[in-house]
């Protein structure tokens, strides 16, 4: 097991993620994932340099102190100065990761000017210090009104004057900017445009007039991409098929020219890979980072298929002409001929760039549109990630504060992963794709109310099945009691905790967030026998008192959202979001925040990646390829700005 909670500072807390099955593949698709993987963690330098001009030179200087201090370890501005270096990896710079802002150091300017004239420190950092004098430096970290925004979106000031990234030289205004490529996008397709802006900074020439500088092989960023296309073609040598051999093909040649015509070929060759059991993605890709949204930072993952979980949900897909004719639904509304969705599961086998240590657990490329209409999009859950999550969220003391008693709680240790990631699967396999709509029935009936509506009856049809006897049948559940688990997590969230993440004052918005108010606040008013809410000692706790007669609710209220879809009834659907789905209970929504608070939990995660390594035998011929999960969040950024340095 995995010692998943053992960094913790400021807002941030770091999981580890393992990845299933590594050790049982065949060599060469570990050598592919190995390569892919150092690939992932080459481009590591772009993204820093992207978030700040001055990013690379601050983190040389920042790690110099951090290796070499050698005061006492309880002073107070050097444990302050240990929290602000980890906060500076996490966030690939000086900036906040989420919010954007410059991080106010905790320790005392007087602490780095005299670390910064320690012989050994300049000695280091050598190069940098002498590209940015200490004062510079103390500047950059101490005076709030250098760099102070990384991002700035505020309406009405100058976007790219005030923000500090990196995307544009320095002086060129957001209205030179956005008239450059309004001029650009003239010359280009309008049914198909490229993705203009996404590789390059823009830049002024002595004669005033501005221009692109691409990030590709011999231009800028050029050392960093040469490092990444050697990798790709190692792990081109491993490909599993053809198409992922023209993937790498078509990436190497996109590095080589910077060619967004180039671009687009490669990302509608990626789309259509769907055989390999390895996939990734490496490059230029999201433009958050970017205040007018166009220039895209770099990133990097590899990911193997989740061969247990996938199975699982291929399981649910091909039973699915069972599970609708057996549903509580009424005949009319269940589909004739019904084919599950066999979806993919993912796990995550290296994070890079903008992906680390902050990822998403769901990624859905490419952002072109016209490629997306034209040949789809992949999207795909990362379950390893979920699942580090989960793990963590067992040491957070959520249970122990909001379950009702001892016995629930270890119900749903023992039981709440396995049904959680099942009433995901079940949801998505199936539950949305049961059921039929009525011959005339306008797919958008239901308008504003369709999505919750939706994610309603997706979320019913899987708690409804969850505590079917055909699922310990099919191996999915281990027995006729696990369900439970599900259940009361279900209603907890739905009724209490799901609150903890709406400001106080405000009503619920998010369609899957009203889904399950709607459904838990229904079960609670309708049938008070099976569910209740408790008062003991000031807080608030759901007790279940009959889960086979909860089952009959869900299928009830699964019958009714059906017939609400399938008939187009718009009256009924407003009837039931605006009655269960939307409003909070001020007092009740207090409570619930405040006793979270009290938890104390980092709001913000990231994650410490795995390290893959050669084995070789005498002759130095690759025999195996070892994933550990052991690295300390410090010394694996340590390494990485040793081994991956490219800038
Ligand atoms: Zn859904």
């Amino acid at each position: 097991m995995l010692n998943c909670t053992d960094e913790r500072f400021a807002d941030l807390q770091l999981l580890r993620y393992e990845v299933p099955g590594f050790d049982g593949l065949p060599l060469r698709q570990k050598l592919l994932v190995y390569y892919l993987a150092e690939a992932a963690l080459l481009g590591r330098d772009i993204l820093w340099d992207q978030n700040c001009r001055y990013g690379l030179q601050l983190r040389e200087v920042l790690e110099a102190v951090y290796t070499h201090y050698d005061g006492p370890k309880d002073d107070a501005d050097w444990q302050a100065f240990v929290v602000y270096m980890k906060r500076v990896w996490f966030s690939n710079g000086i900036h906040h990761h989420y919010s954007c802002q410059k991080f106010e150091p905790g320790f005392s300017r007087e602490f780095l000017h005299s670390q910064l004239s320690n012989r050994q420190i300049v000695q280091l950092s050598n190069c940098q210090i002498a590209r940015l004098s200490t004062r510079q430096i103390e500047d950059l970290i101490f005076n709030p009104d250098v760099m102070p925004k990384r991002v700035n979106q505020a309406d009405g000031e100058d976007l790219l004057l005030t923000s500090s990234c990196n995307y544009y030289a320095k002086g060129i205004t957001q209205a030179e900017a956005e008239a450059f490529y309004a001029e650009q996008k003239k010359k280009v397709s309008a049914e198909r445009p490229p993705m203009l802006g996404m590789n390059s900074r823009l830049e002024r020439k002595a004669d005033g007039s501005l221009f692109e500088n691409v990030w590709h092989s011999g231009g800028l960023y050029g050392e960093a991409i040469d490092r990444i296309c050697d990798m790709l073609r190692q792990a081109r040598q491993h490909a599993e098929n053809t198409k992922q051999q023209a993937v790498i093909d078509k990436l190497i040649d996109f590095y080589r020219t910077g060619n967004l015509t180039t671009f687009d070929e490669y990302a509608i060759l990626w789309v259509e890979e769907t055989e390999g059991e390895v996939d990734f993605t490496n490059g230029f890709t999201e433009v958050y980072g970017d205040p007018l949204g166009l220039k895209a930072s770099w990133e990097g993952y590899v990911n193997i298929i989740d061969h247990d979980a996938t199975r699982r949900a291929k399981t649910l897909s091909d039973n699915a002409e069972w599970f609708e004719n057996h549903s509580p639904v009424d005949e009319h509304f269940k589909k004739k001929e019904c084919k599950g969705i066999s979806a993919k599961v993912i796990s995550a086998a290296m994070l890079g760039g903008d992906l680390y240590p902050s990822s998403a657990i769901g990624i859905n490329l490419p952002n072109s549109n016209w490629i997306r209409e034209e040949y789809g999009s992949k999207s795909v859950t990362i379950a390893n990630l979920t699942r580090a999550y989960n793990m963590a969220a067992k040491g957070s003391g959520m249970r122990e504060e909001f379950v009702i008693d001892e016995e629930t709680r270890q119900l749903i240790d023992k039981y709440g992963d396995a049904c959680d990631d099942l009433h995901t699967d079940l949801h998505e396999c199936l539950g949305h794709g049961s059921g039929q709509l009525l011959p005339g029935v306008d797919a958008d009936a239901l308008r504003a109310y369709g999505s919750t509506i939706e994610e309603a009856r997706a979320d019913l049809f899987g708690l409804y099945y969850i505590a079917d006897p055909k699922l310990v049948e099919l191996g999915l559940t281990p027995n006729g009691e696990a369900y439970k688990s599900q259940y009361y997590s279900y209603l907890m969230n739905g009724l209490l905790t799901q609150m903890v993440r709406i400001a106080e004052g405000q009503q619920i918005e998010e369609a899957h967030m009203r889904n399950r108010a709607l459904i838990s606040r229904w079960t609670l008013k309708n049938y008070p026998e099976a569910v209740q809410i408790t008062e003991e000692g000031g807080k608030h706790f759901v007790r279940i008192s009959d889960y086979r007669l909860l089952r009959k609710a869900f299928g009830e209220l699964l019958a009714e959202v059906q017939r609400i879809k399938s008939e187009g009834d718009y009256e009924a659907a407003r009837q039931l979001v605006e009655q269960y789905g939307n409003k909070l209970d001020a007092e009740l929504h207090h409570e619930i925040r405040e006793r979270y608070k009290r938890l104390n939990l980092a709001p913000y995660k990231g994650f410490i990646n795995p390290r893959y390594e050669l084995v070789r035998d005498e002759e130095g011929n690759i025999t195996d390829v070892t994933v550990s999960y052991d690295e300390a969040y410090d010394l694996q950024m340590l390494r990485y700005s040793q081994q991956y340095r490219t800038l």
